[in-house]
């Protein structure tokens, strides 16, 4: 079947597989195999998630898979296919897109496995079907990074790259990101069926949906024991607990288009995301959006904008428009709540019971009132100063440890104000909450997170040959709380170099 046919013993893996999305129908797809890869190597391996997927960490050494990953050779028991979507890009209907990139090999111990980059599909458009090194890194990187930070997101598995040229701006090389998720089912999913009109297979998609990953929808009499309903709301509420990570975190997608949404809430399709350096609340980390549409700022409410889109699709199976909106209400107070908590956390506002921390105070009555103050003062001096932000978090974090509120002045202008925060922080801190816990706090604010510096080291020695640098990136992003002394450069100031890097959708 592809060019390359080596012996298939390590390919037939001791992985079970059982490919549900398959058995959904060719409605839903093309079945298709990956396109081959001349001489792939290893660019970056992630053995957790082997561990998770529970395949043998010795298979990430082994060629047989290697080549498996690179579209050289099929994997037994996989059923491999291209599924097709449609979506909103930039606030406008796109019509049908669909994987134009990326082949679902089919899924194992509840894990889909799918390979990005792997070539031609019926969905690709005008596309190549592939994947450039540069991109594939950083999706990778950034997966882990995520995981790591306790945000929902789609894992990695591993790099694997080519000579093979891929045309962008310049030649560049090609590659493929072997990434797993639960599903990668797509808000777009359901528009492609709702938009089409083809409602016997949007029903299928909602049931199949409902019954793998929300099956409490069936008997949850909230919404007039409507279970499509249900599923919205279950959809809306997880999308705004991995926004209200992503703003907490200082998290920017760039992309947030609904067939880059999620169902289950993960982030996903890494392409022009940052991590804030600069507190900015209206960065644009995408180069290709020109309106800044997905500026940071904006992120919750486009987020909501794009459940709106979602709900579109199923009101043909909802069929009724209050419980719709009722449902989609719940955004703000779910986003709402989600982000009050992890600020709180972020500041140490963090109760003790007992052994185990619980966050903050509920989010009701005066104490609240000040909180929110607080959090909002806070942003407001960091926005006017430009101040770095995963260094202000941490620098705080430990100036409540030791007592030492210098390293923070050091990074203020206006230092007046700060003071006057500092000393309302303190106040807060000391009447209203029980020991504050810079313990705690370190453990909440990340000494490393992905910077675009950071990843773009990485790149330019692996456009050199070197994957040192992946490895090394990985290991610490997977322990971004941890002090790693040696690594203190990586979490300081970006250079002056990192504000003139440019991501834009070409990837
Ligand atoms: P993205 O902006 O990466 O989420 O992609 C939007 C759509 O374009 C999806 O349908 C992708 O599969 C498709 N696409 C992006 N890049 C390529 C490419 N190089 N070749 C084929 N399809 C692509
Ligand atoms: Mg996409």
């Amino acid at each position: 079947m592809n060019a390359r046919q080596s012996p298939l013993e390590l390919v037939k893996t001791d992985l079970v597989w059982d490919n549900s999305f398959h058995r959904l129908g060719t409605a839903f797809f093309t079945p298709l195999a990956p396109q081959p890869l001349s001489d792939p190597y290893w660019v970056g391996k992630s053995p957790a998630v082997a561990d998770l997927l529970r395949l043998d960490r010795a298979c990430l050494d082994s060629d047989a898979l290697l080549q498996a990953l690179s579209g050289n050779q099929p994997i037994s028991g996989t059923q491999p296919l291209a599924s097709v979507y449609s979506g909103h890009q930039f606030g406008q209907w796109a019509g049908q897109l669909g994987d134009g990139r990326a082949i679902l090999l089919g899924e194992t111990n509840g894990l889909e496995v799918q390979l990005k980059g792997s070539g031609l599909t019926p969905y690709s458009r005008m596309g190549d079907g592939r994947a450039v090194l540069r991109s594939s890194i950083r999706e990778f990187l950034c997966s882990e990074a995520m995981h790591a930070l306790g945000i929902p997101t789609s894992r990695a598995l591993c790099v694997t790259g080519s000579d093979d040229e891929v045309w962008r701006e310049s030649p560049e090389t090609a590659a493929v990101v072997t990434r797993v998720a639960p599903s990668f089912i797509r808000f777009g999913h359901f528009e492609h069926f709702s938009a089409s009109n083809q409602m016997p297979a949007l029903t299928t998609l909602a049931d199949y949906v409902i019954d793998r990953f929300y099956p409490d929808c069936r008997a949850d009499t909230a919404f007039g024991g409507n279970a499509y309903c249900a599923l919205l709301q279950r959809v809306v509420a997880r999308t705004a607990v991995m926004v209200a990570h992503w703003q907490a975190v200082g998290f920017c997608h760039g992309v947030m288009n609904t067939d880059n949404m999620s169902i289950l809430g993960l982030t996903i399709d890494y392409g022009p995301f940052q991590f804030l350096d600069v507190y900015d609340p209206g960065h644009i980390c995408n180069h290709s959006d020109r309106q800044g549409r997905y500026a940071f700022e904006r992120q919750p409410d486009i987020a909501h904008w794009n459940l709106f889109a979602l709900a579109q699709a199923l009101l043909p199976l909802i069929k009724d428009q209050a419980q719709t909106l009722r449902a989609l209400n719940t955004f703000k107070p779910v986003f709402g709540d989600t982000y009050y908590q992890l600020m709180c956390g972020k500041l140490g506002l963090t109760g003790v019971d007992g052994e185990r921390p619980h966050p903050c105070p509920p989010p009701e009555g005066e104490a609240v009132t000040a909180v929110r103050a607080l959090i909002n003062g806070i942003l407001k001096l960091l926005a006017q100063d430009r101040v770095d932000y995963p260094i202000f978090w941490r620098r705080l974090s430990h100036a409540r440890a030791d007592g030492n509120t210098e390293p923070v002045r050091d990074l203020f202008l206006d230092r007046p104000a700060l003071d006057a925060w500092m000393l309302s922080y303190k106040e807060l801190s000391a009447h209203v909450y029980q020991g504050l816990q810079a313990n705690l706090m370190l453990k909440t604010n990340p000494k490393y997170v992905l910077r675009n510096h950071l990843g773009e080291n990485a790149i330019r020695a692996a456009k050199q040959r070197d994957y040192s640098g992946v490895t090394s990136l990985l290991a610490l992003l997977e322990t971004p709380f941890a002090e790693h002394p040696a690594r203190d450069a990586d979490a300081g100031f970006p250079p002056d170099w990192a504000s003139q890097i440019e991501i834009s959708c070409s990837s």
